[in-house]
């Protein structure tokens, strides 16, 4: 894993989403780095969100139009496949997210292919390294079968894991299925195993408009930068000192820099380009990072929040990569669509962990334990409640038999626990994670506010892209889609398992 060559960051103005402008400095960072595209070549954006109101929380088509060019502009003769895949936040189905995004015409006129990561085979990844959260990891086959690994993730803050530059985009190459398991107090463990899938030969983030204080709903924040590299930490960490964060201290950074996969430190970085790193860090002064604490978040609005310690409290006290994190960003995307949202909540108190402290709710308010970590016991509104923790460790979770939550069926869930818990002392919203579509539920039926689902701008589209989704992974199933992963299987070895699509249309 060890990079062999100093590994290079390249800083380069850019004050517009101009395709033919980005195109020129991506080929010339891919001349600087001696790079030429080959064999089957994907691109990985982050399209977590996608349409108008999300606009700042996804790698822009332009961007990646320029990118694809330039790949173009540099192939040689020996890349295969040029294309373009992901998956994008969860219950959303992808191909909805590439339209809303605005990429299907870019990737047309550019001549690259779709591959929409949970509607392909996910190939079985073996992991044999120290400290790895399970022996086995899953990742589409596209991912698996890439000779040319390009990163393009959108520069952003994270409430969960402080920052996502490249290393925190691996957290789209899984199906909802795989992706969810781990998605916890260890979420950043998870992500430094993600590592060992791919490298990426050449990583290139859309920096032209950063998103500022979270993922999903960012601060638009103009850096008019595009950051180039060829070497994921060496990347990330001038991506972290450019805003001024130490990269030692995001946990994913420094498990992988342990593990081997590249520097922190800058004085083993070579740093080039038009750009300064004084430049850019006086450009990005004042970006405000994630990583509120749900208490803290909550301050000042009808809902009070309250978190304990999720089980193996000897790693961390909090949560960082599940439930409370979760449910920030599913405030954020109701506040989008329904502004009178606040004023609608009614006075909610949110439980997660072993909390241990009082919940001061009057008798008719409402009280969730959310996670099943949850766990508290004591006395809510004169009744004496004793919450049990529900939590399955870690190794019964089984990526081999993960299975697919449908939005639909989620939605039921939700509103039938809403309902049955009318009149009761409290509402328990089972998952680890209680993923942020469920808690945007949650807080919908909870408030009357507005669902994004049912939004007229928004349901049409989703339900035709879910509907397509549905059949396209049916037919693989009927046909079959006989697949190995090329080379995959060391010689005297078995080969990768392979799954297929989607478990919840069998
Ligand atoms: S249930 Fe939620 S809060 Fe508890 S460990 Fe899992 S993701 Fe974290």
């Amino acid at each position: 894993m060890r990079p062999t060559r100093t590994p290079t960051v390249i800083l380069r103005h850019c004050d517009a989403y101009d395709p033919e402008r980005i195109r020129g400095i991506v080929r010339d960072g891919l001349e600087r780095l001696g790079l030429r595209p080959r064999g089957r070549t994907l691109v990985k954006p982050n399209v977590v969100s996608s349409g108008e109101l999300f606009k700042h929380a996804y790698t822009r088509p332009e961007f990646i139009e320029g990118v694809l060019r330039a790949l173009q502009d540099r192939n040689d003769g020996a890349m295969t496949e040029l294309a373009v895949g992901e998956r994008c936040g969860i219950t959303i189905p992808t191909r909805r997210a590439f339209e809303g995004a605005g990429y299907n015409p870019m990737l047309e006129r550019v001549g690259a292919k779709r591959y929409c990561f949970e509607e392909v085979p996910q190939v079985e990844i073996p992991l044999t390294h120290a400290g790895r959260l399970r022996d086995a990891i899953f990742t589409p086959e596209p991912v698996a079968s890439a000779d040319f690994f390009v990163n393009c993730p959108k520069f952003k803050a994270h409430p969960w894991t402080t920052v996502t530059f490249s290393m925190k985009n691996y957290i789209g190459i899984q199906d909802d299925r795989h992706r969810l398991i781990d998605h916890d107090h260890r979420l950043n463990e998870k992500i430094a195993d993600l590592q060992y899938i791919v490298q990426p030969e050449f990583i290139a983030i859309d920096a032209i408009t950063a998103g500022e204080g979270r993922m999903l709903t960012p601060v638009p924040f103009p850096l008019e930068l595009v950051v180039m590299g060829d070497n994921q930490l060496a990347f990330d960490a001038v991506c972290c000192h450019i805003i001024g964060v130490d990269p030692y201290t995001v946990d994913h950074l420094r498990f992988a820099h342990e593990r081997g996969f590249g520097p922190l430190d800058l004085d083993q970085i070579r740093i080039e380009g038009d750009v300064t790193l004084e430049e850019a860090k006086r450009r990005a002064k004042g970006f405000k990072v994630g990583l509120i604490r749900v208490e803290k978040y909550f301050e000042g609005t009808a809902i009070t929040a309250y978190a304990g310690a999720p089980p193996d409290s000897e790693k961390t006290d909090y949560c960082w990569g599940g439930c409370p994190g979760a449910i920030e960003e599913a405030i954020e995307i109701l506040r989008l669509f329904d502004e009178k949202l606040d004023a609608k909540m009614p006075r909610t108190h949110v439980v997660f962990g072993a909390y241990e402290g009082p919940i001061p709710a009057a008798p008719g308010e409402n009280v969730v334990f959310i996670g099943d970590c949850a766990k508290w016991s004591g006395d809510l509104a004169g009744k004496t409640v004793s919450v049990d923790s529900l939590y399955k460790p870690r190794e019964t979770k089984d990526p081999h038999h993960a299975k697919h939550d449908d939005i639909f069926v989620k939605m039921a869930s939700v509103l039938a626990k809403v309902r049955a818990g009318k009149g009761q002392a409290y509402v328990r919203l089972e998952g680890c994670p209680v993923s942020v579509a469920e808690q945007v539920l949650f807080l919908v039926f909870a408030s009357g506010a507005k669902n994004p689902l049912l939004d007229p701008t928004e349901s049409i589209a989703f339900n035709k892209a879910y509907v397509q989704w549905r059949l396209a992974t049916t037919m693989q199933r009927v046909r079959g889609v006989p697949y190995q992963r090329p080379g995959a299987a060391p010689r005297g070895e078995a080969a990768p398992v392979v799954d297929a699509p989607d478990p919840a249309v069998r």
